[in-house]
């Protein structure tokens, strides 16, 4: 049976740069997915949908909520955003990695309902250069980046939750450590319990410990 792959989940606060590590990395990893998340904000100059978000109004988003189609879902600044579940499950299934690049209230909620995941918190170097990169976006109102700001605090307090920490001082070392991070995920020895089946005749982990 082919193992299942790896849910990467990735959240940290707005303008700590999560979507453009994540581009990055998965310009450097073609076999890894990416959710396309439902939102209900409307799209930003250059969004495409389908690309960046499927663009919902709020009974249709109401309604998904309703017919069970999400993974997690949050209110974020007035708006709704979602994971579709059926595209997760579908790659995961089929083997492939799949990085979720979720806020705070949907990771907890994925950590509830899929454990096996790997949780990555993405910080800029200090609150300063986050307020310097929201404000420099320049795509907010400064009522937005306010709520940005004051959410940014608070979603800090929730770093314990998660399983890394991934500081981003620039996005090539921010990649790195992300591959290095899937690397070790994929390395342990829970996500290898077939590997017995590989070594015919050898030693079970149990029987190494008797034999002399
Ligand atoms: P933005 O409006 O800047 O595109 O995204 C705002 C926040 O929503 C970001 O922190 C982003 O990670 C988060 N977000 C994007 N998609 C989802 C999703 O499907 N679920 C949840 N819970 N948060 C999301």
């Amino acid at each position: 049976m082919k193992q299942q792959g790896l849910l990467i989940v990735i959240s940290g606060p707005s303008g700590a740069g999560k979507g453009t590590v994540c581009k990055a990395f998965l310009e450097r990893h073609h076999e890894v997915m990416l959710s396309i998340s439902a939102t209900t904000r409307l799209p930003r100059k250059g969004e495409k949908e389908g690309v960046n978000y499927f663009f919902k109004d709020h009974d249709t988003f109401e309604n998904m909520i309703k017919n069970g189609e999400l993974l997690e879902y949050a209110k974020f600044v007035d708006n709704y955003y979602g994971t579709p579940k059926h595209f997760v499950y579908e790659q995961l299934n089929m083997g492939r990695d799949v990085i979720l690049e979720i806020d705070i209230q949907g990771a907890l909620q994925v950590k509830e309902s899929f454990g096996d995941g790997v949780f990555i918190f993405i910080l800029p170097p200090s609150m300063e250069e986050l307020k310097r990169r929201i404000i420099g976006r320049g795509t907010e109102t400064l009522d937005v980046i306010e709520k940005r700001l004051e959410n940014a605090s608070k979603e800090i307090g929730f770093l314990d939750k998660y399983d890394y920490v991934v500081i981003n001082d620039e996005v090539g070392n921010a990649v790195s450590y992300i591959e290095s991070i899937v690397t070790a995920e994929k390395c342990k020895v829970k996500r290898n319990k077939d590997i017995y089946k590989n070594f015919s005749g050898g030693m079970s982990y149990d029987d190494r410990s008797t034999a002399q």
